[in-house]
């Protein structure tokens, strides 16, 4: 059974991070997130998966469903029944453009580095919080100075259950996971009424370029929150997404909640990403997504002193959650139907808002790809009222050289960025008002519906 590995693969990878990590409810309660750090390790090969080999001959979407599937004629999806976690994985695609050292991805970009070779030795491992005695975490701490980052206390295991002190002051922290509390400073919706802020977490996978094909051919584009170590293990599929014009922004490179982390182990995961990114496409973003949408003040403060503003996913006032759950197809909790309703519903909420909305999904896994391809981004082409499938620095109105340093003139975007853009943090957590895409407040009121397994 897949969840029994992931599992497994979890728990070992804790054991080796931290003591406290090893604790064998707390791997349970990650792999029941379906945690992606536990499902990455299954993908930190370059081979490819062990089922890669069987083919997927069945109908195509079109076939089983009511609505047609015009941009995903370039291969067959299977039946949304069939979209589960023991479902047959593809051969891995890898991108066939060509991208020369010196390409630029936008007017204003840095030229893209020559090609990236990964070093073990240059790199924390994969998939584990990086140790925090290093050169460059020391040296990345000093974008702390001067910050006021809250005393506030490391959560459990970044789940309300686990922490109940915690979760009792959980409005005070700021803290998401526990009742969707946000700070102006957080992107959580876009402004425009309709617009959807489109993204994908966790990748590069080997599916992800499954996904940037249909993204072609349906001719649109969409934010990667991408995780360091598969950043470093897949790096011309990122150097594919950058250069399509989607857009990159950080998710940590081992996927832990980052409550749960000490200030240096967060300025390390976060850190190391940002590193990665550069490395590999010359730029550094000026956005990040928690992952799990575990975020507090204290992980708030950090991420806005490196140059990185939240963007999280989107609620309704009344606490509906604009997560598609693709995540529990893999981790064997939903299958394909139960996930195409939850993302029905998710659109059928979006109409009854006031502004656009941010959706999570997902690229790690061959069913998140699947269900992403085959049904809720057709589903979402062909809905109406018509929506208008953008990235989210885009709904934002950001210009793009706002979302890299290198390119970024924008001296109130992230908070409080000084203008010669030669440092990464010099951003002060007390501006946070200041900040002026502050759109998400009307979302935050009055929810404080219980949810488990957010990614
Ligand atoms: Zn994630």
């Amino acid at each position: 059974m897949k969840i029994q590995a992931l599992v497994l693969v979890s728990a070992l990878q804790l054991v080796a991070a931290r003591a406290s990590d090893s604790h064998a409810r707390r791997a349970q309660r990650l792999a029941n997130r379906a945690d992606a750090d536990a499902a990455a390790a299954t993908t930190s090969s370059s081979t490819p998966p062990a089922a890669a080999t069987t083919s997927i001959s069945t109908p195509p979407a079109a076939a089983t469903t009511s609505f047609s599937t015009p941009a995903a004629t370039y291969t067959t999806i299977p039946p949304l029944e069939s979209i589960t976690s023991g479902m047959p994985t593809r051969v891995e695609v890898q991108p066939t453009a060509t991208y020369t050292a010196g390409a630029t991805a936008f007017s204003g970009a840095p030229p893209l580095p020559t090609p990236f070779v990964f070093v073990q030795s240059e790199w924390p491992v994969w998939d584990h919080v990086p140790p925090v005695d290093s050169a460059e975490v020391a040296e990345w701490m000093k974008e702390l100075d001067g910050i006021n980052v809250p005393n506030i206390t490391t959560t459990t295991d970044g789940t309300c259950a686990a922490d109940p002190a915690a979760a009792a002051d959980a409005a005070n922290r700021g803290w998401w996971t526990c009742g969707g509390h946000t700070r102006d400073t957080d992107v959580t919706a876009c402004p425009n009424k309709l617009d959807w802020g489109v993204s994908f977490d966790d990748g590069p996978s080997p599916y992800t370029q499954y996904l940037l094909d249909f993204l072609d051919e349906a001719k649109f584009k969409a934010t990667f929150f991408v995780v360091g170590s598969r950043v470093v293990e897949r790096p011309k599929v990122l150097v594919e997404e950058y250069m399509k014009g989607h857009e990159i922004s950080v998710h940590t490179w081992s996927h832990r909640p980052l409550t749960s982390l000490t200030n240096e182990q967060i300025v390390a995961e976060l850190g190391w990403t940002r590193k990665a990114i550069k490395a590999v496409l010359g730029v550094t973003p000026t956005t990040m997504r928690p992952p799990f949408g575990d975020i507090d003040d204290r992980v708030r403060a950090i991420t806005l002193a490196m140059g990185m503003v939240p963007i999280m996913w989107s609620r309704t006032p009344s606490g509906g959650v604009f997560d598609t759950n693709d995540w529990r197809i893999p981790a064997g909790y939903v299958k394909g139907p139960e996930s195409f309703e939850t993302f029905k519903n998710i659109l059928s909420n979006a109409t009854t808002m006031d502004t656009g909305f941010i959706v999570l999904e997902h690229d790690l896994y061959e069913a998140s790809v699947d269900i992403g391809v085959g049904y809720t981004l057709p589903y979402a082409i062909q809905f109406q009222p018509k929506l208008n499938l953008i990235p989210i620095g885009q709904c934002m109105k950001k210009p793009v050289t706002d979302l890299y340093l290198e390119s970024n003139t924008n001296k109130t975007f992230p908070v409080g960025l000084s203008g010669t853009n030669s440092t990464a943090g010099k951003n002060s957590a007390a501006s946070a008002k200041d900040v002026r895409f502050a759109f998400s407040s009307t979302l935050v009121a009055a929810v404080a519906a219980v949810f488990v397994g957010l990614i």
